[in-house]
């Protein structure tokens, strides 16, 4: 048999290898930057066009390479950064696979100028899917100029995988943050499509973070600070109350390399405990500093990733680091934070909900005896109550008269189990609904179809039975179906604010937004001046009251970033669902009649009623034969 197996030629090895290092253009960026400050550069700018795809271009004003040097960088496995497989155990660079230059180079147009300090004259190459096309001397100023265009031009498939240019810029900017976070004594400015997205002076950490986020970050973050001798930690977390709902802004970076680990997260989390909204999730910028030679970066070809020796001690160490910066600065009750666990509410009650207080009516008191006048050695409490029920008393005969049970009132909005309480106050409303809509017979209809159980349940009858839905799921489905008809049919009312509303977001968060105004505004949203990253909102859906406006967008901008849309369709449909899910009435809130009433018709006037926007299930029926099978 004749031999067959035969070495890849150098440019499909290399092809293959930026299959694993180039994914996308945000690799690109991370890799160029990194190799920037690998130079030692004290300046970097990076200049992006169509969301890479066009141009991925970084300048830096490091120490440049020399003539033979910048041919060298796009061999694979050519590294300054190690010489010996020892080197790996104590790295301090962020390159030494010697590999993205050459998987670059093989899977784009390169262009390269760079120039190191006492040359008089600089190196110009020109490479094509690993071909060098031209090598000339050039006069470039000291540092590397690199542009990548056309990514992926001779990998169509690759190409026509990448996303949308908002999700490939959004991908570019994560990883700019990223490394700008990591290293705030050097200035970065970064432009898309000749606009520019960030200017970052040379600063400190939080100017840096500052500059980033936005200037009311500054009020928001608390600082951590530990050295121990396996471990330094600085860096800032941000306090409790500042904290997101549904995505933070949470960054670990171990010897200022930003790197992903859900365990530390863990530890920060637990610091945190009892101490975070429902949901809500800590936000930090930490900052690790160990010994290169007990972590091991090498386990990811993305470097994201990271082993430590000795996780167990770096978890405890984070944890109670951070529990003893957010008591230092009295955001915790408590400021020891060895403090005693016994002294921590009760786990079962964390995360009950606040309970109203009901007010008690004495019905048999007489107001005449010792109004007002506490006997010797009676209560506060009770005198209190004595108090009021007085009160209460003394309008009885207004109350009635009037056919206004105004106690009965009160004790319907504070009360939950419904049935006996609000019975009555229902029909009053029932009836002034049935009045506006000249049907004298819906009093008695209304009254006697819907019912609601546990807050949560809807009851009502069909011909064939019993419909049960769920409230929660069917007003999503009934608000979603009107969003999306609002957003496509562009028809909808807008409430105008006396004042506009101010909000602030991140450059990442505001990208997101300009994306999203026009289906906005179809919601009924109107926007005012749009500068920085502030955003005036000058009016609002209808449907929504001005204080829920900020939930309702952070909720949007937090499914988007998860869904990754890549079509109009989609992101008019993440708006609607977004919006749905954050304004519908939730299981435990109380319905009356007319509230129940109009959900069950909305919900059956829908397209497709069965289902929530997310899929679930909004209502099962059960039919007399079934109940008959039951009673068997
Ligand atoms: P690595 O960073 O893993 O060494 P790269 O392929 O990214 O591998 O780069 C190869 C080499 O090219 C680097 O080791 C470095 O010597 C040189 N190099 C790359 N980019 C720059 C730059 N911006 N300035 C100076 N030297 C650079
Ligand atoms: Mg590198």
């Amino acid at each position: 048999m004749a031999d067959i197996i035969k070495l890849l030629p150098d440019h499909v090895a290399n092809q293959i290898a930026a299959g694993e290092v180039v994914q996308r253009p945000a690799s690109v960026v991370k890799e160029l930057l990194e190799n920037a400050i690998d130079a030692g550069a004290t300046s970097i700018k990076l200049i992006v066009k169509d969301a890479g795809k066009t141009l991925i271009q970084i300048i830096d004003d490091g120490k440049g390479m020399s003539d033979t040097d910048a041919r060298m960088s796009f061999e694979r496995h050519a590294t300054s950064k190690i010489t010996t497989a020892d080197d790996l155990f104590n790295l301090n660079t962020k390159g030494f696979r010697g590999e993205a230059l050459a998987s670059i180079a093989a899977v784009a147009h390169v262009d390269l100028k760079t120039r190191p300090s006492g040359v008089e004259v600089g190196s110009h190459i020109e490479i094509e899917g690993s071909t060098i096309n031209l090598q000339e001397v050039c006069a470039c100023p000291k540092g590397t100029s690199l542009s990548v265009k056309n990514l992926f031009f001779n990998i169509p498939a690759r190409r026509n995988f990448l996303k949308s240019n908002n999700v490939e810029l959004r991908h570019i900017i994560d990883e700019f943050q990223r490394v700008a976070l990591a290293h705030p004594a050097i200035s970065f400015t970064m432009y898309h499509n000749e606009g520019e997205l960030f200017r970052l002076h040379s600063g400190n950490l939080k100017q840096r973070i500052v500059a980033i986020f936005g200037g009311k970050t500054n009020e928001k973050l608390v600082p951590v600070q530990e050295e121990t001798d396996i471990l330094t930690i600085g860096g800032f977390v941000v306090k409790p109350e500042f904290s997101k709902k549904t995505r933070g802004e949470q960054f670990f970076f171990v010897n200022d390399r930003f790197i992903k680990s859900p365990y530390l997260n863990h530890a920060v989390t637990a610091a945190f405990d009892g101490l975070l909204p429902d949901k809500a999730r800590a936000s930090y910028f930490l900052y690790l500093k160990v010994d290169p030679r007990t972590i091991d970066i090498n386990i990811h070809p993305t470097k994201t990733e990271i082993k430590f020796d000795d996780e167990h001690a770096l978890y405890a160490m984070l944890r109670s680091t951070i529990k003893h910066s957010l008591g230092q600065f009295s955001i915790t009750p408590v400021l020891d934070f060895n403090r005693d666990s016994e002294l921590d509410t009760p786990y079962e009650y964390k995360n009950k909900g606040v309970v109203t207080p009901k007010i008690e009516v004495d019905r048999t008191f007489n107001p005449f005896e010792n109004v007002g006048v506490p006997k010797r050695g009676v209560q506060r409490s009770e005198f209190e109550k004595v108090d009021t029920s007085g009160w209460e008393k003394m309008y009885e005969g207004i109350q009635q008269s009037h056919g206004i049970a105004s106690t009965i009132t009160i004790e319907k909005e504070v009360s939950t189990p419904d049935m006996f309480e609000s019975g009555m106050n229902d029909s009053e409303e029932d009836f002034a609904f049935a009045k506006a809509n000249k049907n004298p017979d819906a009093q008695q209809s209304l009254e006697a179809t819907t019912y609601q159980l546990t807050n949560k349940y809807i009851v009502s009858t069909i011909k064939s039975g019993m419909v049960v839905i769920d409230q929660h799921r069917a007003h999503q489905r009934v608000l979603y179906e009107e969003f999306l008809r609002n957003i496509t049919v562009k028809e909808s009312v807008s409430q105008q604010l006396l004042f506009p509303l101010t909000l602030t977001y991140t450059t990442t968060e505001f990208e997101l937004l300009e994306e999203l105004k026009e289906g906005l505004e179809n919601t009924g949203f109107l926007f005012g001046t749009i500068s920085g990253d502030i955003v005036e909102i000058c009016g609002i859906p209808t449907s929504i009251t001005e204080s829920q406006v900020p939930v309702v967008i952070e909720q949007l901008l937090s499914d988007l970033e998860n869904e990754v849309p890549d079509s109009s369709f989609s992101q008019t449909d993440t708006l609607a669902k977004s919006m749905a899910k954050s304004l519908a009435i939730r299981g435990g809130e109380y319905l009356n009649a007319r509230s129940r009433e109009h959900l069950v018709n909305s919900l059956f006037a829908c397209k497709e009623p069965n289902r929530s926007p997310l899929g679930k299930t909004t209502f099962i029926t059960m039919t007399g034969e079934e109940l008959e099978r039951k009673f068997k």
